[in-house]
């Protein structure tokens, strides 16, 4: 067990800074560094002492002496080993690992040690393959074949956590590393910001990966592999420092969260192995790919960069406590010895001796360099192989995927077929009802509405459908997999929590776990395959043509809907107006007799006062008479007045009503003045009495005829009333029928209300489904073309290799039967 060395290095000031500005609050002594407010005044608790300590005039030679020297060594001697740079953007972490033309850095240093160390070393052989890789907003990226992006992290029981697909060079000597390196160099990814004119953008990592073995061949058969990563992380960045915006933004964002995933890994190592519980260590990339140098078997150095200006001082605090804690992790490093076929030298070897073998004998010391050479080379053509068949495999999976994404798509379009079967069925039925709304009887059942069938069966379909489209696609993709859930990563408020050790919670910022890609097997005619899909494809677009089609007809019938609804909204506001005249009805015609009962009494009191004998027959006549026209008029007040309480509403037909009691009051007033003349007669007969009691008899039989038509009127007034009545009645039934109608055609608009809401939804659900399933097919379509171009590409590359292969093969044969033949003629 030995814990990780950790060392700091402060820059010197930036060269446009003023001397004051300029002069570093940072005092470095020994092993130490602590923070001074004004010289000499140092503040306790910022005080810090680690593995060592670089002052500002410290050269990278001297970092790569004292810090990482000895892991290079042990990498040879078959250790893992692992540097990196820590620190906030622009404190000197691409220059401490890359250097400069005079002051090369840490990675070219350990290159050129390496190679050195070899040669020292006598008794072993030694393989040595590189690569050279960036993470990029969370993608990996082969900086030594810029074809290969998006590269996909796979564990391996012997290889471990490697990268497939990555292009690993082999290499001979440190020149040939280092041109590569200056290859890689160009497709890093940089950008300007406020505070790096060359900022890095990605996380580098350069590896080496050391095999070798014993030359002596009766020593033990293990081959040791070892894996160097030399490490240029990124810088944490303030935005509002860097002034990032844009791509620059998105850049910081994803820079920050692995920084953070990093700072929380290391967090959770510097706990006592008791406390540590789950190493968030899948959460990133970086810290995937550096698990072995992180609490495994590696001997790791971490060199913590820090800006010596004022204003960087929160910043600097912030990585001193990341490197305070990086200081307590342990790691567990060993020889890593192997003994299968795994160990590419251990083959190569093999290989080699059986050529030698049957070189016995010749002395043709070149003939044996060429061979070498071609072994190298034929080496180099299996990683390729080898490399090719990851991808393939990938391939497959992706198909197996693809095809499975297919079904479910199908599965879907079928799905959202039945659903649009449904509406239909469900869109006939309501036109069903509303022509039964208009059967001749002009009445229709309420409990109809009743009947319509509700859609649950429509919405959950519809729900399970776009759960599981999102379960299905949200880890389809392999790219772009965090943006959403970036959203704070690279605020004011993270950057405090990442400067100061704050262990986030992941749950609230995890990556969307990436998806493996679609396989394509390699079995199966290249040319086949995209012919299927192409069909599905066709299969689905003719789906969602015909979905649209479908929908377009919903479209149609429900503007026709809303016509009809509109219409009827119309029907019903003018029954309201009727209805609302037919309430006065009652009110006028009690108005009426009212009015009736008044003249009544005016013309009684006016005979009255005519009258002159208050007992005479005429006078007792005309008290029977109004009494009874009185009572009758009461009568119909009371009925029109039950009416206005028992309804409050009416009908149309004021009129004819009108007209009656019109009628009625004029012939009271007929009667009135008919009794009237009749009481002025008898007057002046009165006058006259003395005349003669002869006329006596006469005159009672005149009276008793008036008294006769009298009674008739009344009959007639009665059967005025009587009619009257009856008008009253049909009124009021015609004006429950209206009340009726009104509340009918209120429950149709209520349930076309309901239904226009639910075609509506169902409309929008099909028409995000169908925007959904078009951009699924557009994705899947992309994906397609892409795989066919990179099959083609493997294709093309695969026959072009395995023709140089035979043919290499065929050279060597050709040698070696030249080389026989040489052999038995040189005796
Ligand atoms: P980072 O990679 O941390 O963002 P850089 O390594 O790009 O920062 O450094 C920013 C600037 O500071 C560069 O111009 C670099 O040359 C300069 N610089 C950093 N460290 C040193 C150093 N120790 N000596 C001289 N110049 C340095
Ligand atoms: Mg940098």
């Amino acid at each position: 067990m030995e814990k990780i060395c950790v060392a700091v290095r402060v820059r010197p000031p930036a060269p446009e800074l003023s001397p004051e500005n300029g002069s570093s609050l940072w005092k470095v002594e020994d092993n130490r560094i602590s923070l001074h407010k004004s010289i000499d005044t140092p503040i306790t608790t910022a005080s810090y002492a680690f593995d060592h300590v670089f002052d500002e005039s410290s050269t990278n030679a001297s970092v790569y002496e004292l810090l990482t020297k000895d892991i290079i060594h042990a990498a040879v001697e078959g250790f893992n080993g692992t540097a990196f740079a820590y620190g906030q953007t622009s404190s000197g972490k691409t220059f401490t690992m890359t250097g400069s033309e005079t002051d090369p850095g840490i990675i070219r240093r350990s290159v050129r040690d390496v190679f050195e160390r070899i040669h020292m070393i006598s008794d072993r052989e030694f393989l040595i393959r590189v690569s050279y890789m960036e993470i990029y907003n969370e993608e990996i990226n082969d900086l030594l074949a810029v074809e290969n992006q998006r590269l996909q992290i796979h564990e391996h029981l012997e290889r471990g956590v490697f990268v497939a697909g990555l292009k690993e060079e082999i290499v001979s000597d440190a020149e040939q590393i280092l041109k590569l390196i200056d290859s890689g160099e160009v497709n890093r990814h940089f950008g300007e910001t406020n505070m790096n004119v060359h900022s890095s953008r990605s996380h580098t990592i350069f590896r080496m990966v050391i095999e070798s073995r014993g030359k002596d061949n009766s020593s033990s058969d293990a081959i040791r592999v070892s894996v160097l990563n030399l490490v240029d992380l990124a810088g944490s960045e303030r935005i509002a420092k860097t002034g990032a915006g844009g791509v620059r933004l998105q850049e910081g964002k994803y820079i920050n969260k692995s920084l953070m995933i990093l700072g929380n890994v290391i967090n959770k190592l510097s706990d006592s192995a008791k406390l540590r519980a789950h190493i968030p260590y899948r959460d990133s990339k970086l810290t995937r790919i550096l698990q072995p140098a992180l609490g495994g078997n590696a001997k790791t150095c971490i060199i913590c960069t820090i800006a010596p200006e004022e204003h960087h001082i929160e910043e600097s605090k912030g990585t001193l406590q990341f490197a305070s804690r990086a200081k307590r992790i342990t790691n567990c490093a060993q020889v890593n010895e192997i003994l299968t076929d795994a160990a590419l030298l251990k083959r190569q070897k093999l290989e080699i001796e059986e050529l030698r073998m049957k070189l016995q004998g010749s002395h043709a010391e070149v003939l044996e360099q060429e061979i070498l050479k071609l072994s190298n080379q034929m080496l180099k053509y299996e990683l390729e192989c080898e490399r090719l068949k990851t991808q393939l495999e990938e391939e497959r999976r992706k198909q197996k995927e693809q095809e499975n994404c297919i079904k479910e798509q199908q599965m879907k379009i079928e799905n959202l077929n039945n659903l649009v079967t449904n509406s239909d069925f469900k869109r006939n039925q309501s036109e069903d009802f509303i022509i039964s709304r208009k059967t001749p009887d002009g009445l229709c059942n309420v409990n109809d509405t009743n009947d319509v069938p509700g859609t649950p069966c429509f919405k959950s379909a519809s729900r399970s459908f776009v759960v599981a489209r999102s379960n299905n696609y949200s880890g389809l993709s392999d790219f772009s997999p965090m943006v959403h859930s970036l959203g704070n990563v690279a605020d004011e408020d993270t950057w405090m929590k990442l400067n100061k050790g704050f262990v986030a919670d992941l749950d609230q910022i995890q990556f969307t776990p990436s998806v493996k890609c679609q396989p394509t097997p390699l079995s199966i005619p290249t040319t086949e395959c995209p012919r299927e899909s192409y069909k599905e494809v066709e299969d689905l677009k003719s789906q969602i043509e015909l979905l649209t089609s479908e929908k377009d007809s919903l479209q149609v019938k429900f503007n026709e809907q809303v016509l009809l609804s509109n219409k009827l909204m119309q029907e019903m506001s003018e029954l309201k107006q009727e209805t609302l005249t037919m309430k006065e009805i009652p009110n006028r015609l009690s108005e009426s007799v009212a009015n009736c009962k008044d003249v009544y009494k005016d013309v009684i009191v006016t005979i009255k006062s005519l009258i002159a004998d208050k007992e005479s027959p005429t006078a007792n006549l005309l008290l029977g008479t109004t009494e009874i026209t009185t009572s009758l008029l009461s009568t119909l007040e009371t009925q029109f007045s039950m009416i206005m309480d028992g309804q409050k509403t009416g009908s149309s037909i004021d009129h004819p009503f009108s007209d009656q009691w019109e009628t009625l009051r004029v012939s009271l007033k007929n009667t009135t003045t008919s009794l009237l003349s009749d009481a002025q007669a008898k007057d002046e007969f009165l006058n006259c009495h003395n005349k003669g009691q002869e006329t006596a008899a006469l005159e009672e039989k005149k009276l008793k005829s008036e008294l006769t038509i009298i009674k008739e009127r009344y009959n007639e007034l009665e059967k005025e009333l009587f009619s009257d009545k009856e008008l009253l009645e049909a009124s009021r039934e015609s004006h429950e029928k209206l009340i009726k109608e009104v509340k009918f055609l209120k429950e149709e608009r209520d349930s076309l209300d309901r239904k226009i809401f639910q075609s509506t939804q169902r409309m929008r659900v099909i028409a995000s489904d169908k925007e959904n399933a078009l951009k699924d097919l557009n994705v899947e379509v992309k994906r397609r073309r892409d795989m066919e171009e990179e099959i083609k590409h493997i294709s093309i590359a695969f026959a072009t290799r395995h023709k140089s292969f035979v043919s290499f093969h065929s050279e060597i044969k050709s040698k070696m039967q030249k080389l026989t033949t040489q052999n038995s003629k040189a005796p």
